[in-house]
């Protein structure tokens, strides 16, 4: 039996998408040229971004590109103001003193959502501060903060913004040619559904000439990548090959789907079964229902006798991979909506959990 991976990524992808990954390519070889040159294109198309910015792929799994991004776009005469509200918004505080840029953090609960208003004032009350950095969709419970409010604010104020959309983008509604953004990091392995290893940020062209020299890394500075590219349309170091070619192709079912909305709706769809399903079987969800983004769900524990290894097993045997552990405080554990995966999957799903909790093979 093939297991699904309900994980927020690495993640179930389509056949398709992988076999892509069975050949061997030339990284400086004419195809491969042309293949990251399409990817390059495909990626601005997925936000509408290709007036106003560049996108600009980088070896390595999502903090990577993050840790790039931060380390090109905030440089060292710089304050970064970073919205908190779980442990990806912590990580890019621990970024950012890591790499001694000047950084500040504005938090919330993790079950609250990032308030426009207290980062306006927030803004008003610190002229020192240039960028603000948020997370469209926390996956750490996978709430959906209010970007198109809260980049209202910082433009504003005449702030950068810089934006982790790891697990949105493809998916979420995201257009930067009308939501004022200097840049937008992601990865392949999520909402894009292709395989884990590449990350990539789109960042706006003017933005990103202007941070020629912030970086203090070699391999991280995006002005260097990306002048790798504009100059002979080839990756400066090794690029993971197969892993291009199988976003290549997860871009271009994209497209065939419908788009990011066809997508949302897939996970939309598949999200509602899930959270009425397990709210049945006496798993509520974690955050209020309109905070949620049909990402990755967080459940609290039941109210009865429950040992999360022993489902997290059980629900293994049955084919059903999910987060093993959780990063919210609360006693809970998340389960993926998104992937290649459908209504049917988490029909079969529930059915699987009810059966695990009838038989208290989790007790
Ligand atoms: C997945 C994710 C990342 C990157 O995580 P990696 O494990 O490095 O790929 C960053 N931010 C958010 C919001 C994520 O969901």
């Amino acid at each position: 039996m093939t297991s699904i991976l309900l994980t927020p990524g690495p993640l179930t992808t389509r056949e398709e998408t992988r076999r892509a990954m069975l050949r061997d390519w030339g990284s400086r070889d004419g195809d491969f040229i042309a293949l990251t040159a399409e990817v390059r294109r495909r990626l601005l198309a997925v936000a509408n971004a290709a007036d106003s910015h560049v996108a600009v792929p980088l070896q390595g799994s999502g903090t990577f590109i993050v840790e790039a991004a931060i380390g090109t776009l905030v440089g060292p005469n710089d304050k970064l103001l970073v919205l908190v509200n779980g442990a990806y918004g912590e990580r890019i505080v621990k970024i950012a003193q890591r790499i001694g840029r000047t950084v500040e953090a504005l938090t919330w609960e993790e079950i609250e959502p990032v308030d426009p208003g207290r980062v306006a004032r927030a803004l008003d009350a610190d002229a020192a501060i240039t960028h603000v950095a948020v997370i469209h969709c926390e996956t750490t419970t996978g709430l959906l903060n209010p970007l198109a409010d809260i980049a209202a604010v910082v433009a504003k104020a005449g702030r950068k913004l810089l934006i982790d959309a790891m697990s949105s983008f493809g998916a979420l509604p995201l257009d930067l040619s009308s939501l004022p953004a200097t840049a937008v990091m992601a990865s392949s392995n999520k909402c894009l559904e292709g395989t884990p290893g590449l990350g990539f940020a789109l960042i706006e062209k003017q933005a990103l000439v202007a941070a020629q020299g912030n970086s203090p890394s070699l391999s991280f500075d995006l002005v260097e990548q990306w002048r790798g590219f504009e100059g002979n349309g080839q990756w400066r170091f090794t690029p993971p090959v197969q892993v291009l070619a199988a976003l290549g192709e997860a871009l271009r079912l994209l497209e065939a789907e419908g788009g990011p909305a066809a997508r949302l709706a897939r996970y939309s769809e598949n999200c509602d079964i899930l959270v009425d399903g397990m709210a049945r079987l006496g798993f509520p969800l974690l955050l209020e229902r309109d905070l949620q983004a049909p990402i990755i769900a967080t459940f609290r524990h039941p109210d009865r006798p429950f040992a999360f290894e022993r489902f997290y097993e059980a629900l293994a045997a049955r084919g059903f991979v999910i987060y093993p552990g959780k990063l919210s405080k609360a006693e809970s554990f998340r389960i993926g909506c998104i992937g290649a995966v459908d209504a049917s999957d988490f029909r079969r799903l529930l059915a699987a959990i009810q059966d695990i909790m009838e038989t208290r093979s989790a007790a």
